[in-house]
């Protein structure tokens, strides 16, 4: 079996120090491939320079089999507020030069949370969210000029990002990553050709809706995804407690794991081996059919 992470922001600082190690342990559990996302400008140098320093060039007895960092490019709706189109021209010319080595546009997305607390920042909600979808709107046209697929973040916004992916329908889709939500919610992701990012949130027993959800759906639109150093598992990840438990609502459990301290690695890449456990508890095919499919499932987004 072999596995990618389909989202980890491997760039954070909270890696730096223990990076060569970190994806050696990556590679001893065959997480083979991770995909990195940026989250804005600033850190676009970082995350293509990354992916260049370390694929292929781990250095002992991985050597021969070096594990692939695959970067992305995008801003992330979380850190527009001082961000004007200058930075979407900068994303543009980041894009096309780097064309050859980025597998997607990434991360992109609109954050329905941010927008109902835009006050802190001297904005209205309506304002701030008109700045996001201006953000994303540029964005997905960007992905569709360059033929790239997309990775999309959501928070309370299945609604306002459906319209958007509609409208662009873009040839390669791309993934809604850390997918939380109905079985409907995710049905219409599908019907547009996306794949759902299974990540930590399914490790929280009080994630009943988004459980519920991902037991049902097809295993093509499948794939795993970390987000470390963000979204921790829950503390006590096993299969027996995700089945079982009932506390607490879904969205309580969402908002909790979405404000863990980003600078503290309280996730990491190999975590994504405990994801796949707690998914394939829940779903009726074998761990290799799983983690098969799920491979597979990531070669029909970003290596066609
Ligand atoms: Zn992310």
């Amino acid at each position: 079996m072999q596995f990618t992470d389909s989202h980890c922001h491997l760039d954070d600082i909270a890696f730096s120090e223990q990076l060569p190690a970190l994806l050696s342990q990556c590679q001893q559990l065959a997480i083979n491939r991770i995909i990195v996302p940026s989250i804005s400008p600033d850190n676009f140098t970082q995350v293509l320079s990354l992916a260049k320093r370390y694929s292929g060039n781990l250095t002992g007895p991985l050597k021969d089999n070096p594990i692939k960092i695959y970067p992305c490019l995008g801003i992330h709706p979380w850190f527009l507020q001082k961000l004007n189109d200058s930075h979407l021209e900068q994303l543009n010319d980041a894009v096309i030069k780097a064309r050859d080595k980025i597998i997607a546009i990434g991360e992109i997305g609109i954050d329905g949370a941010i927008a109902k607390n835009a006050a802190a920042h001297g904005q209205t909600p309506e304002d701030n969210l008109h700045h996001q979808q201006h953000f994303f709107d540029y964005q997905l046209n960007l992905a569709k000029q360059q033929d790239l697929p997309v990775i999309v973040h959501h928070r309370q916004s299945h609604d306002k990002i459906m319209p958007f992916l509609k409208r662009y329908q873009l040839e390669r889709k791309g993934i809604i990553h850390g997918f939380s939500g109905s079985y409907q919610q995710a049905k219409g992701y599908i019907d547009l050709g996306f794949k759902l990012g299974v990540g930590s949130t399914i490790t929280y027993s009080r994630a009943k809706k988004t459980i519920n959800t991902l037991k049902r759906l097809p295993l093509e639109s499948l794939v795993l995804e970390t987000d470390a150093p963000s979204m921790p598992l829950s503390r006590e990840v096993t299969a027996k407690d995700v089945l079982t438990s009932n506390q607490g609502t879904e969205q309580e459990n969402i908002d909790e794991i979405a404000s863990s301290p980003a600078n503290s690695p309280a996730n990491s890449p190999i975590n994504l081996i405990k994801i796949f456990e707690v998914l394939s508890s829940i779903r009726p095919e074998s761990l290799e059919e799983i983690a098969n499919q799920l491979e597979h499932n990531i070669e029909q987004i970003f290596f066609i």
